[in-house]
């Protein structure tokens, strides 16, 4: 057990060589443009500069699972209990949060990227060459209207965090969280009470915009971009007249310096990884959860299982290696289910439940009282889309609203 800090201390000779696999594969990936301004080429270079011949003989070790010598189980168990123990024990002191769209789906804010939030229906209307272009920044160079006006048509009517933001922010005042990586652009970690400091915001935010003129880069504030949005008119600069863009990673964008400096630091440095709300599907955010040392316990909270080793994605370096269930499962732990639930119910194990009901129920009367303000004075109730909203916003309480039942003829 106590070999655990050599292990850090060192870095372990079998991971060095799946980091650098994913790190070139992810770089290569990540932007065939990305040029020599950004901040961190250097390290990304020099790992796209490995021979062929050594990206082989990491690949085949990785591949045939050579040379790597048993890692240290540190959970007693892989269940959620295991889990809690080692929360509560002296070793467990760096927490990293991994988060996606499925921590906000309670809170009402449809997943842009997946089917079903009718999204895809709606594009129809804007003319698009193909339908992501709505989310390409070339094409929003030329053609900023049909993504304000999907802004406009998807723009939550509230922004309640989740039992699972909360979560997160009650780990942040045990001391416990390192950081929170996010590839939500809703800003709900900070409604939560999640710093600046807190957190990467991996796929951007609404939180800021900036002027795209390139030798202006004013910053905008949410309240700003949230006025123009609902106006109708495109967000211009007050200064120089180029459209203004919130802060959110579209295609062929950089994701933000701020992901490949931090993770670089923070991966190395962790005692345990919760992956919540995320199928890892999006690159390089997914080969986040193969950077953290070898004996790093990490926790899933998904709808799905995900994540699990697969022989094409290893092959191609993304290898995210999660193992749950084989006979050399070690360190990794499903919890599979609601996101909320599954936070109500390591809360519940770690004795924290009652806290984090009291926080959630006391930060959202605030949030509600403000919102009542914000209707008393008619803001929100003249959305057009208000009424989607609406409908999207009951789903987390089914109870409450359901229709009598049906009458018998
Ligand atoms: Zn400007």
């Amino acid at each position: 057990m106590e070999k655990r800090e050599d292990a850090e201390a060192e870095p372990p000779a079998a991971a060095a060589p799946e980091v650098d696999a994913a790190a070139a594969a992810a770089a290569a990936v990540r932007d065939s443009e990305s040029d020599s301004s950004e901040p961190d080429s250097d390290e990304e270079g020099g790992a796209s500069g490995l021979t062929e011949m050594d990206f082989l003989k990491n690949l085949l070790s990785r591949t045939l699972n050579l040379g790597s010598e048993k890692p240290e189980k540190v959970l007693e168990e892989l269940t959620l209990e295991g889990v809690c123990r080692f929360m509560l024990s002296e070793k467990c002191k760096r927490v990293i949060c991994m988060v996606g769209a499925g921590i906000s789906t309670a809170a009402g804010i449809p997943d842009f990227r997946s089917p079903g939030t009718g999204l895809y229906a709606n594009l129809q209307q804007y003319n698009l060459p193909y339908p992501e272009a709505i989310f390409e920044i070339s094409y929003f160079k030329e053609h900023p209207e049909p993504f304000f006006a999907l802004a406009r048509e998807l723009y939550p009517g509230q922004f309640k965090p989740t039992i699972c933001h909360y979560f997160m922010r009650l780990l942040k005042e045990k001391g416990l969280l390192l950081r929170c990586y996010t590839q939500n652009i809703d800003t709900l970690e900070r409604v939560a009470g999640l710093s600046n400091e807190d957190l990467v915001e991996a796929h951007g935010t609404f939180f800021t915009s900036h002027c795209t003129g390139s030798f202006c880069r004013k910053t905008y504030s949410l309240d700003w971009m949230k006025e123009k949005i609902f106006s109708s008119d495109i967000p211009k600069c007050e200064k120089c007249q180029s459209v203004v863009k919130p802060d959110i990673v579209f295609f062929g964008e950089n994701l933000p310096s701020r992901f490949f400096s931090l993770m670089k630091s923070d991966f190395h440095n962790v005692d345990l990884l919760i992956i919540m709300g995320t199928s890892l599907q999006v690159q390089p955010f997914a080969s986040l959860v193969s950077r953290v040392p070898t004996n790093t316990p990490r926790l899933l909270i998904n709808k799905e299982k995900t994540g699990e080793s697969d022989s094409f994605m290893s092959l191609m370096g993304f290898g995210c290696g999660m193992d749950f269930d084989s006979e050399k499962a070690y360190r990794d732990v499903a919890w599979l289910g609601d996101c909320d639930q599954g936070c109500l119910a390591l809360a519940d194990l770690l004795g924290w439940k009652k806290e984090l009901e009291e926080l959630v129920s006391r930060e959202h009367a605030a949030i509600d009282a403000k919102s009542g303000q914000a209707v008393g004075d008619g803001a929100s109730a003249s959305h057009p889309s208000a009424k989607g909203q609406q409908q999207q916003q009951q789903k987390p309480s089914p109870k409450k609203e359901d229709p009598p039942p049906n009458k018998e003829e």
